[in-house]
């Protein structure tokens, strides 16, 4: 492909969806560049519940975070998933459509113009192509937590439907490489370049390509129209802090000179937190033992159920109102799979719409660098009262009676922590991301929003966001769906604004 139309940075869930449709309705040329990996074994790739084994892998960022001091001063690390797929190579796979909520903020932030009706149109053709699936089994632990949460008030109990096909990881390769039939078409339209993009290249004040790191050195690639980053909310606004837009104070601390002023890039930074309270089983039906069992392998290789297809988070859903999201796992949420024992179960519960909001800012000018992660979870008082009450929530459900012969002892917090201070200082030290930053570009209706609702970085040219990075504040459920949603219409948008 000699000048491709566009050029998208980052072939991840947003990524592989953008250029699908760029290339299959809007006839575009797109060179896709992405970042080189070390692939995992292909089982683990394939496994759903293999999926907490590619964290750390060659196929994951590991990003850390500082120290937060409101989590025992704790540094998360915070996974993202790199090569084609993104994120969604390595994650649970849960397929949330947006709420109601999301659609409004959505709508907010655009003027309308990314409307409900837009939005749910574009889930719906991306749930034609990807077609996300209901389990094929579930452990006791989900299904004890099911009959225990039929009958609860204010509550939205759910299994989920996940990314999977047949009980095996849905691999976004798929939407890039060509179908039979137009096997041809598609090979001219997509090209995927394997390297680091460092920064933009600007002629006569557009953006018209990107400087990168190939394993043959350094290489330039040009386009037509433009830059479409889709780099994730960690990626994104990284790469466009190391090509001068950003905080011109902060740029200047790593010698790079300011091209466009946007104090909003890398702010916004939001994510779920995720405390998860941990019971020991009574039970003996059913252990659940997603690893080296060979019957359970041939069960998954020949039906794509039992243990091993299960996604580890098969089920939870909404509660009080929504402003709680619970997922029950057949593990010890903490220490799984370093030891891979079956005595344990997990019903975890994380605030839906945390106010707490941290931020991102360049460690060096060097892409290899991570950057600095400042998580600040836990900084609004309300978000730890709500926490305090999704744990006494989780409690109460596993007090009732459904649960008896299926716990025998509550080991985090731990049964003697019963004040709501001993929670707090629980929640400190237990709590976990449950891997959503998202909101580092936000799109919004003001001049400073970084994102209009055209997809374009306000005061440029040819150059768009289209990922996480994008959405203004947090979905209220898991984020994937709603990140597909939103590239599918920007496929449209960009077509239109090029
Ligand atoms: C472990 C884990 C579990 C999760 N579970 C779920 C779940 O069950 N359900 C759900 O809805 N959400 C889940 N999520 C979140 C969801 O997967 C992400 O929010 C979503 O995939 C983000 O999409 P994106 O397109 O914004 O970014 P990504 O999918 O992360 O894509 C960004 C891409 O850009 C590439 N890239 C970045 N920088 C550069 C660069 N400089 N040069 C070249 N390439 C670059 C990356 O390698 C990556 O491929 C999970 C995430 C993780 C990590």
């Amino acid at each position: 492909m000699n000048q491709p139309d566009f050029i998208v940075v980052g072939a991840g869930s947003a990524g592989c969806v953008l250029t699908r449709r760029l290339a299959e309705e809007f006839n575009a040329t797109v060179v896709v560049v992405e970042a080189p990996s070390t692939p995992a074994p292909i089982g683990d790739r394939q496994r759903p519940a293999h999926w907490i084994k590619l964290l750390k892998s060659g196929e994951d960022w590991d990003f850390p975070t500082e120290p937060t001091p409101s989590l025992a001063k704790r540094r998360l690390r915070w996974p993202r998933g790199r090569g084609i797929g993104g994120s969604s190579r390595i994650n649970a796979m849960i397929w949330f459509p947006p709420t109601s909520r999301d659609l409004n903020r959505l709508a907010d932030a655009s003027g309308n113009h990314w409307s409900s009706d837009r939005i749910l149109t574009a889930l719906k053709s991306v749930e034609s192509l990807l077609q996300p699936e209901e389990p094929r089994w579930l452990s006791e632990p989900s299904r004890t937590f099911l009959r225990a949460a039929q009958s609860l008030q204010n509550a939205k109990p759910m299994v989920y439907q996940r990314l999977n096909r047949r009980g095996q990881r849905t691999s976004l390769q798929s939407l890039l490489r060509p179908n039979r039939e137009k096997a041809r078409s598609w090979e001219d339209r997509i090209q995927v370049v394997r390297g680091m993009a460092d920064r933009l290249i600007w002629t006569n004040e557009k953006v018209n390509g990107v400087e990168l790191l190939t394993e043959n050195g350094r290489a330039e690639l040009v386009s037509r129209y433009g830059v479409i980053l889709a780099s994730g909310a960690i990626g994104t606004p990284t790469l466009l802090m190391r090509s001068g837009i950003g905080c011109r104070n902060a740029l200047k601390e790593h010698g790079i000179g300011l091209r466009i002023e946007h104090l909003s890039v890398g702010k916004n930074l939001r994510d779920h937190l995720i405390m998860p309270v941990i019971y020991q089983r009574t039970s003996d039906a059913d252990r659940f033992s997603p690893f080296g069992d060979l019957r359970h392998l041939v069960q998954w290789q020949t039906l794509g159920s039992g243990p091993l297809s299960s996604n580890l988070a098969e089920c939870g859903g909404l509660f009080l109102n929504d402003a709680i999201q619970i997922h029950v796992t057949p593990t010890h949420y903490l220490t799984f799979p370093k030891e891979d024992s079956s005595a344990w179960m997990t019903i975890g519960a994380n605030v839906t719409q945390p106010q707490s909001c941290g931020h991102l800012q360049l460690r060096s000018a060097d892409p290899s660098e991570p950057p600095v992660i400042t998580t600040n979870y836990l900084d609004q008082q309300q978000d730890l009262e709500r926490s305090i009450q999704g744990v006494e929530y989780v409690r109460e459900l596993a007090n009732s009676g459904v649960f008896r012969d299926v716990i025998s002892a509550e080991i985090v917090p731990g049964a003697k922590r019963i004040t709501r201070e001993a929670i707090a200082r629980s929640v400190e030290r237990y709590s976990q991301t449950l891997y959503h930053p998202i909101g580092t570009c936000a799109a919004g209706n003001h001049p400073e929003d970084a994102v209009d609702h055209r997809f374009r970085l306000r005061n440029s040219s040819g150059l768009w966001i289209v990922d996480g990075s994008v959405f203004p504040g947090i979905t209220v459920g898991n984020p994937n769906a709603t990140i597909m949603s939103l590239a599918w219409m920007a496929a449209e948008e960009i077509t239109e604004s090029r």
